[in-house]
């Protein structure tokens, strides 16, 4: 079955980037929220990135202009889901969210259609199984900012076919990315490891081991890291690293413990970048 017809349902960070990716990538695509001026603002800035792709060469003119014709925003979930071959989830992770959205798309989905979640940790197991197609639901781990991110993990629940595999796979060349198999797993590959290396350089804050400036100077020049695990952490933000290493700590034991540092941050408010103070100072003070 030909996949010509693709929906993102949420159209936030990365609903938008996958988006544009579709778009980019010859697909028809149906961008969906529940918030009209989250699709406008959405749509504005998947223009703009495509300008800006224009500007440096990246993106012919005539290329912007035809993946801005394939895209259409909507408030109206059923009639994209009806019209759908191929449909990403990029709703916030809240288990039940997605379940709710997953047995729905399940009844307004064409027969033949994949479901899939960008979820960063959730159990595509869990929401496969709440819909009468567990065959045809897969993860899709995107990064931020998925433009310019090359990876797309791919995750695979208890019952994935390699049929859908195979199709998820091609749709995600056909927007430009390289892939990673991964069975389902608590924090899949790039979450586990990335929030090892968060909680380690922690404790080595919390230890005196070294100034934050300095453990984020031996990582990106001893290591080639591009950016330090604790300035990493304050762009994610701190609150949404302590809940990965809960839910690794909780799932896989003793060694993801979180720091104690980093949880006394997140009581304190030091968020991050968000909240103008993590482990650096934001506030231009
Ligand atoms: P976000 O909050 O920026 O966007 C979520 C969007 O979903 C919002 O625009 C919201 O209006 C919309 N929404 C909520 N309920 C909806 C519904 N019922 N129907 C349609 N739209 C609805 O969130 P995000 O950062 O884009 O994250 C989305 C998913 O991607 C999460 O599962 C997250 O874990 C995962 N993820 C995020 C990142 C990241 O760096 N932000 C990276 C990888 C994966």
């Amino acid at each position: 079955m030909e996949i010509k017809t693709l929906t993102v349902i949420g159209a936030g960070t990365m609903g938008r980037g996958i988006a544009q990716m579709g778009a980019v990538g010859g697909y028809d695509v149906f961008l969906v929220d529940t918030d009209e001026k989250i699709l406008q603002s959405a749509i504005q800035m998947i223009e703009k990135n495509l300008q800006k792709g224009v500007q440096l060469g990246k993106v012919l003119p005539e290329a912007q202009e035809a993946a801005m014709k394939r895209l259409k925003a909507t408030t109206d979930r059923t009639l994209a889901a009806s019209a759908s071959d191929f449909v990403i989830e990029a709703v916030p992770e809240i288990i039940t969210l997605k379940i709710e959205i997953f047995r729905d798309l399940d009844r307004t989905c064409p027969p033949h259609a994949i479901l899939a979640t960008n979820t960063s940790g959730l159990s595509v197991t869990e929401i496969a199984a709440t819909t009468g197609r567990p065959d045809k639901v897969i993860g899709m781990h995107f990064f931020n900012p998925v433009h310019l991110m090359k990876l797309i993990e791919i995750i695979r629940g208890l019952e994935t076919s390699d049929g859908t595999m195979a199709a998820t796979e091609s749709v995600a060349v056909r927007m430009g990315k390289e892939t990673v198999e991964v069975n389902e797993f608590p924090g899949f590959v790039t979450s586990r490891i990335n929030a090892m290396i968060g909680n380690e350089a922690f404790y080595l804050l919390q230890e005196g081991v070294a100034s934050a400036e300095n453990i984020d100077k031996a990582i990106k020049l001893g290591l080639n890291h591009p950016m330090g695990p604790l300035e990493l952490g304050d762009l994610v933000g701190l609150d949404a690293r302590l809940r990965v290493l809960e839910h690794l700590h909780a799932t896989l034991g003793e060694k993801y413990r979180p720091c104690p540092l980093m949880a006394k941050y997140v009581k304190a408010g030091r968020l991050g970048r968000k909240t103008g103070r993590g482990v650096y100072d934001y506030t231009g003070k």
